[in-house]
Order: structure tokens, then sequence, then C-alpha cells
């Protein structure tokens, strides 16, 4: 019998890649927003149409990229982050699979502006379908400028499964939360069909949250620090007597980024027992600062669940440390109810 095995082609293959990769819109805005911290930007700009399914722009102010490596970054697995196995359990950038910027550019019309500070002009490319349409000489500031149209335009199927422009918005939105409340010492520009929605500058932390979720957000925060060998807690618990019934305000980040782990929102659960209407959620925004050789982030091409070394200790840690804090803050239930 004939041999049927054969290997899949780049384009198909980054097109089988791209399915995990990008569920929707909102994860372009996060590669790319990740992509352009890595690259050590100061200060970035997110532009989005039609719920990102028409247009997303991240504009950056980062190292930029010289014009080969331009070409290269669209080839799986390219990637500046990491060189061998071992670098996996010291990671300390945002990316490492080298799988976005060839994902996305397998099922949307992509084009990207770059330069280096020490190149005399930039690049500009225009790649569709995994295929490079053109690449010329731009005059351009240094850093990086990619902008994704017409998302899933060569997969119908993909495509008619995304939401209505509103939904696909408040998924971004959501993640535009994350990443700038992980970075508060990075300015953000974030623009929705032509209006301003954000004008974030350079903060501390409590100042990043008061910006994004209002000035009435303050008076309901309450510190909490505490530093172990294990981790460094860093952040803030809302006061109890704000705990919705809604899950919402609650974030943790683990080394500068954002995780879902609804065994630590336990621990959270666990240190506001008694003070809020069992049903109901505190909110939180809290970091997590291990060491990088103790935590997997590679469980997922998302990366937003990990795995700690040592998961129990944290639990404790966290419960501890967030219970000191509203007990030294005299928090006190300010509700009426039966235990
Ligand atoms: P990863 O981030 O996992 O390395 P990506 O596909 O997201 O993979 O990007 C591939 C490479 O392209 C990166 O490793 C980086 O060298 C380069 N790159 C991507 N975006 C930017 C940017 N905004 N500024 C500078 N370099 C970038
Ligand atoms: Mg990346």
């Amino acid at each position: 019998m004939a041999d049927i095995i054969r290997l899949l082609p780049d384009h198909v293959a980054n097109q089988i890649a791209a399915g995990e990769v990008v569920q929707r819109p909102s994860s372009v805005v996060k590669e790319l927003l990740e992509n352009a911290i890595d690259a050590g930007a100061t200060e970035i700009k997110l532009i989005v149409k039609g719920g990102g399914k028409t247009l997303i722009q991240v504009v950056d102010n980062g190292k930029g990229m010289s014009i080969t490596d331009a070409r290269l970054s669209f080839e799986r697995h390219a990637t500046s982050k990491i060189e061998k196995a071992e670098d996996l359990f010291n990671l300390n950038t945002k990316g490492f699979r080298g799988e976005a910027l060839a994902s996305i550019a397998a099922i949307a019309h992509v084009e990207m502006m770059t330069k280096t500070e020490a190149d005399e002009v930039g690049t500009h490319i225009k790649i569709e379908g995994s295929k490079i349409s053109s690449q010329e000489v731009a005059v351009v500031p240094k850093g990086t400028s990619m902008l994704v149209k017409n998302l899933f335009f060569n997969i119908p199927a993909r495509r008619n499964f995304l939401k209505s422009d509103q939904v696909e918005y408040r998924h971004i939105t959501d993640e535009f939360h994350r990443v700038a409340l992980a970075h508060p010492q990075i300015a953000f520009h974030f623009y929705n069909n032509g209006s301003e929605v954000f004008i974030l500058s350079a903060n501390d932390f409590r100042k990043r949250i008061v910006s994004i979720f209002g000035r009435k957000s303050n008076e309901k925060l309450v510190p909490v620090q505490e530093d172990t060998q294990v981790v460094r807690i860093s952040g803030f618990v809302q006061k109890p007597e704000f705990a919705k019934k809604s899950r919402g305000e609650q974030f943790f980040f683990a080394n500068n980024r954002f995780i879902k782990s609804p065994y630590l929102h336990h621990a959270i659960l666990g240190a506001f027992e008694g003070l809020v209407k069992p049903g109901t959620h505190p909110g939180y925004f809290l970091n997590l600062e291990v060491d990088p050789s103790t935590i997997d982030i590679n469980i997922h091409p998302t990366k937003t669940e990990v795995k700690f070394d040592d998961e129990h200790t944290l639990y404790a840690y966290l419960k501890s440390a967030v219970k000191h804090s509203l007990g030294q803050f005299n928090v006190v239930p300010a509700l009426d109810f039966e235990q």
C-alpha cells in the first residue's frame, strides 16, 4: 500500500495553531499588547473598530525589529525570547512560544511597521493568510505598529461564530483592564470606533485601579502587603460591604501576568468569611511575585492558567495576608446577617 502520511504545509499548520491562540478579537489584543510590553514599550496605543472584527491596531515605542527580524517574526516558533528548554523555567517575558504572530497572520490581514533605534529607516510588511505580499522601506519612528484587519477572513465558520460588536468589545475591554492593571508603569491610550476610551498615564498600582474603575473605587480599597520566602503579596482588596453577587473586579497577577485561579479565589473567600454575605464575592487586585522557576506558565496557549509549585503554601499565605489587612484596617461587617 502507498504511504499516506504527509507533513502539513506551514500555512495549514499555522491556521490550525491559530484556532488555539486566537479565539476572538480580544485574543489578538492580548497577544499584541504583550508583545509591546516585552519590547520594553513605555507607551502603548490600542485602537479597535467594530468590536475588533474590523480592525485592531497596537502601536508601541518599544525596541522595534530589524528588517530581517520583521519577516521572521511571522514564522511559527520564531521567537527572540527563549533559546533553550531551560529558559522555560526562568521566564521574564510574556511571550515565548513564537506562535502569536504566525497564528494571527494565518487568519487575518496584517500590516506591520517597525524600526529599531539603530536603523535609519524602518520596514513595512503586509501579510495575509501567512503570505507576505509586500515589504517596503518605511520612514517610521522607533517602535512597532501592528494592524490586524478582517479577522478570520478565511475561516467563515469562525467568523460567524463571533458575537456582536458590543460583546466582542466587552471582551477586549476586559483584556485591556488586565494588561493595564498588570503594568501601571506603562502609559496606555485606548480608542474604540474613533473615540477615546482611556488615556492612562504611567502611575502606581492604586492610581491605575482608580483611573480604570473610577474615583469612587478609591475608598473601597484596603491595602494588602506581605513578604514571605515563597511569595511577595501586594495590592488591594475591596472592603466587604462592596462585595457583589456578580463576579467582576477580581484580579490575580502572578509575576505581572493576569491569571485565573479558582483555588486562590477560594483563599480570598476564606479570608472574608463572616464579613460578606454568602454568595457574594469581594473584589480584589492582588499581585503575587514568585521566583519564576516555581511557576509553570506553559500549560495552555493563552497562559492564563498557571501551575505553582507550592499552591498550598501560597493559599495559606494569601488567606492570612488578606485576613490580617482586613483586621488591621478595622474592617467590620457592615451587613447585619446571621452567620
Ligand atoms: P513570542 O512573543 O512568543 O516570542 P510572537 O509571535 O508574539 O512570539 O512574536 C515573535 C517575535 O517577534 C518576538 O519574539 C519578538 O522578537 C518579535 N516581536 C513581536 N512583536 C514585537 C513588538 N511589538 N516589538 C518588537 N518585537 C516584536
Ligand atoms: Mg508574543
